[in-house]
């Protein structure tokens, strides 16, 4: 049986009863809206973890002025069986001001990893993320906490956060899952009309781009952004507004030159009025054409 609960203080508690019970924690947050992706992390975490705790909490603190933050898609109600069907024990669905109160004055700054990309078309998103992310792990105190490569500047930032606030708490990340035509999920995806998803295609074939070059021998970075970016205008010409493709290291987030080892494609922009992401990974040929 799930059980849902919206206040901290019942959230430790429910989490020390399972703790003194000798059973191990799995944490998976995320913002609800449920799909296919949300559902691998918490496979990941069943997998690993005796007991699974999920949050559904549309941070308000890490959207930015004029984003979605009112338009997010929310279905509590849905996400909840969807999370009792795969076996999830504790639900955590806490209130803006259950979270924060109304004098909140300390935040979280995750430093030079959230300056670039995400950081810098989206001011303040990572404190917002990396406060709320600190809060949740020291309420919920897990083993595990689960994240999906999906962001995956988001799951830097949280494997340095843990790591440089010595929070004690392993982070795994999980592989993106995609949709038959290799659309990455999101819960953003439903902002989609069907001519705006065929556009939205143009991530995901940028990125294949990529790894093609690099698998025929491209190593330079800076070539590899240009077919990356000559991909998805190609694919969607004037439908994708880009903010970035680059090729970067996987921990730095830093411009890669010389693709010599596995790096990270990223990508994001706008189709219409809505923003998306998506990565891969970029592992160079062994012994291939230099
Ligand atoms: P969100 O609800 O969008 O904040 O996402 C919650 C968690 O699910 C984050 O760790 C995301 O990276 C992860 N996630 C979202 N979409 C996917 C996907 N398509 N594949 C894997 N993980 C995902």
């Amino acid at each position: 049986m799930i059980e849902r609960i919206s206040s901290k203080s019942e959230m430790r508690s429910a989490v020390a009863e399972a703790r003194r019970e000798g059973k191990t924690v799995g944490f998976v947050p995320t913002m609800g809206a449920l799909h296919a992706g949300h559902v691998s992390l918490v496979h990941a975490a069943c997998e690993r973890c005796d007991i699974v705790v999920t949050s559904i909490f549309v941070n308000p603190t890490q959207f930015g002025q004029g984003e979605d933050f009112e338009r997010y898609p929310r279905r509590v109600e849905g996400d909840i069986e969807m999370l009792a069907a795969e076996g999830v024990e504790l639900v955590f669905t806490p209130s803006a001001e259950e979270m924060y109160g109304t004098g909140a004055l300390v935040t979280v700054d995750p430093g030079s990893l959230a300056a670039r990309w995400e950081g810098e078309v989206r001011p303040g998103h990572f404190v917002g993320v990396a406060t709320v992310v600190t809060k949740f792990l020291s309420i919920v105190r897990p083993d595990l906490a689960f994240f999906g490569e999906k962001d995956y500047q988001q799951l830097a930032v949280v494997k340095r956060l843990t790591l440089d606030l010595d929070l004690g708490v392993g982070v795994v990340g999980c592989p993106i899952v995609r949709d038959a035509d290799g659309l990455a999920l999101s819960s953003r995806n439903a902002f989609l009309s069907a001519e705006e998803r065929d556009h939205a295609l143009a991530l995901s074939e940028a990125l294949e781009a990529a790894a093609q070059s690099l698998a025929w021998g491209e190593r330079r970075g800076e070539v590899l952004a240009i077919a990356m970016r000559e991909a998805a205008a190609s694919r969607a010409p004037g439908a994708l507004t880009l903010d970035y493709a680059a090729v970067v290291d996987l921990e730095t987030l830093e411009p890669v030159a010389i693709v010599d080892r596995p790096a990270r494609a990223i990508i994001a922009g706008r189709v219409g009025s809505t923003r998306l992401i998506d990565n891969c990974s970029l592992v160079p040929p062994t012994g291939g054409v230099a």
